[in-house]
């Protein structure tokens, strides 16, 4: 798998904030999903297609992050995983989740 792919699939892993509670702009990708912070395609994370749910239709929805959020975010959920992941414990090199999200604090760190 070329390693771009692998590194959006990493940041499309991560935990968003609820579609419903977001405004116009960052529904549309204009502004960060996270703190709501202007975004342009040179400062944007891409967070990978979503599939939200919204009254009886399914929609793919292409999120968008400013790189401090992304970072903080992957950073955040690899903290997390790892107080509950025998695996990272043991050698997280062997452990997808663990290794997804350090790509993805590789990839908001570029
Ligand atoms: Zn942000
Ligand atoms: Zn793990």
């Amino acid at each position: 798998m070329p390693s771009d792919t692998a590194n959006a699939a990493a940041l499309a892993a991560l935990p968003l904030p609820e579609f419903n509670s977001l405004s116009q702009g960052q529904v549309r990708g204009i502004a960060c999903i996270w703190d709501g912070a202007p975004l342009s395609t040179a400062t944007a994370v891409d967070l990978g297609e979503r599939k939200v749910r919204l009254v009886g239709t399914r929609i793919s929805w292409f999120p968008r992050a400013c790189r401090p959020c992304a970072l903080k975010q992957a950073m955040d959920a690899l903290l997390e995983h790892g107080q509950s992941c025998e695996q990272c414990t043991d050698d997280s090199s062997l452990c997808p989740v663990g290794t997804g999200l350090l790509r993805a604090i590789h990839e908001a760190r570029r």
